[in-house]
């Protein structure tokens, strides 16, 4: 009888806790606190992006998103290199599959396109949860424009509902194991649960700040206005303000990163993703908090590449933005792939960036890698950074106005590399 008073006592806890209507994310955001000793010593970080899972797909596509079988195989791989306790992992969006590979798969005739797209991110949040779940490593998501419970490019919460509330399990948090409590590290320390940007002290001396690209970027679909996007930009700036305040070094995390070239640079070239305005507003902060912020990550663009930013007046690149290529090979041809982060634990500065990929033609999996610091030629450790900045001023043509990021592209051995030429230096793609 006893133990029936307890588990009526937990379950009216946890329904008070997260709050009786349950499409609403809950109010208060509090998950397990992971303690990160486990994992402060690591010396690298990893970066997965655009999973696109679709869990209707029966065969491995080269155009196609993510089936099944090849998200196995990246987990297994995923799951070996969790073993070797990465500090934390950051997903930089995109989880289920795009609506048109969704209509060609599955039987829409039965279930409308969403319902769908909610059983692929409920599955990629399972398997994350799996999989950092014992291992007491953080996790970290940032919101891609597929990750809204209907449409695409759409406000993170509608009526109430978003992909953390609205699937079978509730993960309450976008960290999915992180939580509030500022007793240990790392913690959540300000947060829209609506909107889904937030600040993480990951530990005393690195914050981490994911930003909600889709409020920024310039798609005719984004229904935020101009001003959510200067609200989300101030607060970024408020939270690089506290970082200073704390001598923290920042890393910067978005899905769509500023610049121009949509996801197909081929098909877009001089494409802004962002609104002027705000790629303005965001350079004058990086320019004004540069000497902290030590790493800027994107996903979205599907291909490995960097973009170096400028500062207010155009004329010297004052930081490194990298991407995270796709696990997905839709419409882009490239093989799955993901990177790792070499960072120095003193000064959290990147050392190196390490792309993992593999063959998607070798169905057990065919995994291979390289480095930045080989493929461009420069050297790893504390110098990394400055010495491909060197590089890249030496290299590219200057450009004028601070609205402008510039890009070079390596492709993960993808399989139309006639589309995306595998440049020999550093190049100007766009500009
Ligand atoms: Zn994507
Ligand atoms: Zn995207």
């Amino acid at each position: 009888m006893k133990q029936i008073g307890i588990v009526c006592f937990g379950i009216l806890s946890l329904c008070l806790f997260y709050g009786f209507g349950m499409g609403r994310p809950p109010a208060i955001f509090n998950n397990k606190d992971i303690h990160a000793s486990a994992v402060e010593d690591s010396p690298f970080f990893l970066v997965i992006s655009d999973i696109h899972l679709n869990t209707c797909r029966k065969v491995t596509d080269v155009d196609g998103d993510t089936d099944p079988s090849s998200w196995n195989i990246t987990k297994t791989e995923l799951a070996k290199l969790l073993d070797k306790k990465p500090r934390f992992v950051l997903f930089t969006g995109d989880m289920p599959a795009h609506h048109a590979d969704v209509k060609a798969e599955c039987n829409c005739d039965k279930h409308p396109v969403d319902h769908f797209r909610r059983r692929d991110y409920d599955t990629v949040l399972q398997n994350f949860y799996a999989l950092l779940k014992g291992r007491d490593i953080p996790f970290f998501f940032v919101p891609g424009n597929n990750d809204v419970a209907t449409g695409d490019y759409g406000k993170f919460t509608e009526n109430n509902k978003n992909v953390f509330s609205d699937v079978k399990n509730m993960y309450p948090t976008p960290t999915l194991n992180t939580g509030v409590s500022k007793t240990h590290y790392p913690y959540i320390d300000s947060l829209n649960s609506e909107d889904c940007y937030y600040s993480v002290c990951i530990a005393s001396n690195l914050r981490l700040i994911v930003l909600n690209s889709i409020i920024l970027c310039k798609s005719e679909a984004n229904t935020y206005s101009q001003d959510d996007g200067f609200k989300e930009l101030d607060w970024m700036k408020t939270e690089l303000q506290k970082a200073r305040n704390k001598k923290q070094s920042v890393y910067i995390a978005m899905h769509i990163p500023p610049g121009e070239g949509g996801n197909n640079s081929k098909k877009n070239p001089g494409k802004a993703l962002w609104k002027k305005s705000l790629v303005n507003g965001f350079l004058s902060s990086t320019d004004t908090y540069n000497d902290l912020i030590k790493g800027i990550f994107y996903g979205h663009i599907h291909t490995d590449e960097c973009r170096f930013l400028y500062n207010k007046g155009g004329d010297s690149i004052k930081s490194v933005a990298f991407s995270c290529p796709a696990i997905t090979s839709y419409k882009h041809g490239n093989n799955p792939g993901f990177k790792m982060m070499d960072y120095d634990k003193a000064t959290n500065s990147i050392t190196d960036v390490i792309t993992y990929y593999r063959d998607i033609d070798i169905p057990t999996g065919g995994w291979q890698q390289y480095s930045y610091s080989q493929i461009f030629g420069c050297q790893n450790g504390v110098g990394f950074i400055n010495a491909l900045m060197t590089k890249a001023n030496k290299d590219l043509t200057k450009i004028s106005g601070p609205e402008h990021a510039i890009f070079f592209l390596k492709r993960n051995a993808g399989k139309n590399p006639e589309d995306y030429p595998e440049p020999e230096e550093m190049k100007v793609i766009w500009r």
